[in-house]
């Protein structure tokens, strides 16, 4: 069985005050609950996560947004933070190959993949992001391009312990745009298909796969209770406690 995660992805959003009362939202929100019937992860600006990673965090994941590619823990990769820094800041979640960093950092799958790699051999869950963009669904090849990215993102010795999927179509993201509930049946089902082609089915039956881009909490049950979607990775939402919960709360 596998349990929902509602994950936010915070971005390059938050200075000290209002990242720290945003988090403590959060934990205070999960502590007025002796068990939650699903899991919380928070994924802070790395300036910021550490402090945030420090303090109580009942029930609540912490991950960052991105791990180094290099294959070091230490060394000279200036601006790099490895997968064992991030780890030794008190996160249990790394973000890799988000559609951003895909596009605006030129990121690979390969490169994906690697980072996903150095992520989950530090004892991280990484949280790999595919999704295609609004020209590649007009032709037709949402499923082609999101297949082919989980062969070239996905770690072959991947498991629900150590991965983590979120399909977000680059042209939902941020835009209030959401595919049709079909469409996302789709799209998971395929994903699926995938990790099973790539890792045998008992294993890629263990691997949740969110959907991301553009939920709300006025749409979250509808998405949510598709089959195979397993939680949701929440950008703007995630920035406003009643909006993060709002979401979490369709699932109680
Ligand atoms: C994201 O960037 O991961 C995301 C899903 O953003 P938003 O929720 O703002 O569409």
């Amino acid at each position: 069985m596998r349990r929902k995660l509602i994950a936010g992805n915070w971005k390059m959003n938050c200075l000290k005050e209002d990242g720290l009362a945003l988090a403590s939202a959060v934990f205070q929100k999960c502590s007025e609950y002796k068990t939650l019937p699903f899991d919380v992860l928070i994924c802070p600006p790395l300036s910021l996560l550490g402090q945030i990673a420090s303090l109580p965090h009942p029930m609540t994941a912490i991950g960052s947004q991105d791990v180094s590619l290099a294959p070091k823990d230490f060394g000279a990769f200036t601006g790099d933070v490895s997968a064992e820094m991030i780890k030794d800041l008190g996160a249990s979640y790394a973000i890799v190959g988000h559609s951003e960093r895909r596009t605006m950092r030129h990121e690979t799958d390969a490169v994906v993949l690697e980072k996903a790699k150095n992520a989950q051999q530090k004892g991280l869950t990484a949280v790999i992001c595919i999704g295609e963009t609004e020209q590649e669904r007009e032709s037709g090849l949402a499923l082609s391009v999101v297949s082919k990215q989980i062969k070239g993102s996905v770690p072959t010795d991947s498991t629900g312990d150590n991965c983590v999927i979120a399909y977000e179509p680059v042209w939902a993201i941020g835009t209030g745009k959401v595919p049709s509930v079909a469409d996302v049946a789709e799209v998971h089902a395929a994903i699926r298909h995938e990790l099973a082609n790539l890792l045998g089915s008992e294993k890629a039956e263990t691997i949740r796969i969110l959907y991301g881009g553009s939920v709300k909490p006025s749409n979250a049950k509808e998405l949510l209770s598709v089959p195979n979607v397993d939680g949701a990775l929440i950008g703007g939402a995630s920035l406003k406690i009643a909006d993060f919960w709002g979401i979490a709360e369709t699932q109680f």
